[in-house]
């Protein structure tokens, strides 16, 4: 194996065959190897994750992110379980992109209820020239606000990322999904590759990553282990990985799945945890559904992110007070209030 932990973990003993511990973001990691993490015995498995978590990020911090549909619906893409897809009889309506000052109006709600990341999502297959326009000038108002900037719209071709950085944009998010040899039975209209090489543009121009999938589409755990070590071995492996429980929407094809075990999506988010060991892993699409005791494992697996308001792009999300509650119960600490104690601290107060 060609792992070379950046930090030493103390040694685990688990009676169970050796398994790397933790990886440099340049390590690779073998299918077998991911696979084997997800074969652990349940308490083994958060155990690890747990400690991994624990070295990588002492303060225990959760991140809050919002997300935003700049421009909902009508999308040319086939994605099986997407209510956006035109395709799809979903009821979802196609709207235009939103104005510059909605956006700002829902940019500022968001920090004022202590998210520190704000992600505009469009509907596109790609954005276009007219677009690029409109989300550059979201981008540096955004960020104005001194809040991270994060954008997801579809493909970027040559010179749109330097385009969005230049702008001040922080992240791009634009996830694999699912694994490559289960991808096509998801999505037709583009390829594998296609999403690699806009990950590679991204990279190219000095964004950070963010990208993840979505389990709970009717993968193995073969499968699920796939998507890992794809993401995994990224070089380097993504800044934030969001974890998406699939939403079944009425309509899309994937509408009717036999619901996925929730301790197999525990053991998604541990695993990513484990092979992504300072990751934000972003507990996705999903939450409204898996109520308030799975969540709570999530944390324990590693999760440390959250989108954080009461919708998902077009589909439901916990509401915001009902989070903080569930925070407040599990005794989290909000990333903004880490960063205002440091600040205070830093200020002698
Ligand atoms: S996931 Fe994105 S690209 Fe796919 S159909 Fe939905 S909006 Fe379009």
């Amino acid at each position: 194996m060609s792992h070379a932990p950046t930090q030493e973990l103390k040694p685990v003993v688990l009676h169970r065959p050796a398994l790397p511990a933790a990886a440099a973001p340049a390590a690779t990691w073998p299918l077998e190897d991911v696979l084997a993490l997800f074969d652990l015995p349940f308490t083994d498995l958060m155990f690890r994750a747990q400690q991994s978590h624990r070295l990588n990020f002492p303060d225990g911090d959760v991140e809050l992110a919002t997300l935003l549909s700049i421009k909902t619906g009508g999308c040319e893409e086939d994605c099986g379980y997407c209510p956006q897809a035109a395709r799809y009889d979903t009821g979802v309506e196609a709207k235009k992109i939103l104005d510059i000052e909605t956006v700002l109006d829902a940019a500022r709600q968001a920090r004022d209820n202590g998210a520190t990341r704000f992600c505009m999502g469009a509907a596109w297959r790609s954005p276009k020239q007219r677009d690029m326009v409109k989300v550059e000038e979201m981008v540096r108002e955004v960020k104005a606000l001194g809040l991270e900037t994060c954008a997801t719209l579809g493909m970027l071709e040559e010179g749109q990322a330097n385009r969005l950085k230049e702008a001040g944009l922080d992240y791009y998010n634009h996830n694999l999904d699912s694994a490559p040899e289960f991808y096509d039975s998801v999505i037709s209209t583009r390829a594998y590759q296609d999403r690699l090489d806009t990950l590679g543009r991204v990279r190219e121009a000095g964004l950070k990553v963010c990208c993840g999938g979505i389990v709970g589409m009717g993968e193995t755990r073969m499968q699920r282990a796939g998507l890992i070590a794809q993401l995994a071995n990224l070089n380097p492996y993504p800044e934030s990985v969001p974890v998406n429980h699939l939403v079944q929407v009425e309509g899309t094809p994937l509408f009717g799945m036999d619901p996925l075990d929730p301790f197999e999506f525990v053991r998604t988010i541990a695993v990513a945890r484990i092979t992504m060991p300072k990751a934000r892993v972003r507990l996705s699409a999903g939450r409204r559904q898996m109520g308030e005791a799975v969540q709570a494992m999530c944390f324990l697996a590693g999760a440390n992110s959250i989108f954080y308001g009461d919708k998902l792009l077009t589909t439901d999300n916990p509401e915001a007070g009902d989070d903080r509650m569930l925070l407040d119960k599990l005794g989290l600490t909000t990333r903004a209030a880490m960063l205002e104690r440091v600040q205070q601290s830093a200020c002698g107060g």
